[in-house]
């Protein structure tokens, strides 16, 4: 079932498009199903599952971590992480380089920026984005590489409200794009948005229930 929910999501995802499956709550064994499949890209949102799923699942695995991270937890994913989707704030990005600095790493970063409607989902407003960016302490935290956005639309069934909050995404990106040229990947899209995110421009999505089915 896994297998094949993904080979039909990966014939309709763009070759440019990186798929991130989104694994939380979901047992190893499922994670080994899709590893088997060839999947290598998996996102987790909680920093002891994912701890916990890296020690026991295969070494080569990219774990992208998509949750709302805690500064005192950084230090636990920061020796394998491959990218945090997540930073919302200047200290957080901040930890990340410390914790990067002593693990000898460079850690790839995304900004996550606020683009629902719902004050719930977490983010930088726009201009506090393009303020961290314009900020000249950034160039001295060489132990993050900041790589791009993430944000998450609206939980409605209304697609012209999606199709803008992604559009949003995409032109805050181009806006920060021109004070941080290395900027290049949109993190946008789930599994009920996906196809209108990559048609937005998204260079990577993640998606769970429709590989792994729906979460208890
Ligand atoms: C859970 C989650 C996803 C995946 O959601 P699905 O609707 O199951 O595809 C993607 N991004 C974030 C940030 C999530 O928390």
């Amino acid at each position: 079932m896994i297998r094949e929910n993904l080979e039909r999501l990966r014939s309709g995802i763009p070759a440019h498009v990186r798929l991130v499956a989104v694994s939380k709550f979901k047992p190893a064994a499922d994670i080994m199903e899709a590893y088997n499949a060839g999947q290598r890209d998996f996102g987790e949102n909680y920093v002891q599952e994912l701890t916990g799923k890296a020690g026991e699942l295969p070494p080569d695995i990219r774990w992208h971590f998509i949750g709302h991270l805690q500064t005192n937890k950084v230090k636990y994913i920061a020796p394998f992480v491959h990218l945090i989707h997540s930073v919302d704030s200047a200290k957080l990005l901040k930890e990340i380089h410390r914790q990067g600095a002593a693990n000898g790493r460079v850690i790839e970063c995304l900004l996550q920026v606020h683009i629902a409607r719902e004050e719930t989902k977490s983010g930088l407003s726009g201009e506090e984005f393009l303020a961290l960016l314009a900020d000249p302490g950034l160039k001295a935290l060489d132990h993050v590489r900041v790589t791009g956005v993430m944000g998450m639309s609206t939980f409605t069934d209304d697609r012209d409200v999606v199709r803008s909050e992604f559009r949003e995404l995409k032109r805050i990106f181009e806006a920060g794009k021109a004070l941080w040229p290395e900027m290049t990947e949109i993190s946008m899209g789930m599994s009920g948005d996906w196809p209108l995110a990559v048609e937005e421009g998204s260079t990577m999505v993640r998606i769970g229930s429709t590989i792994f089915g729906a979460r208890n």
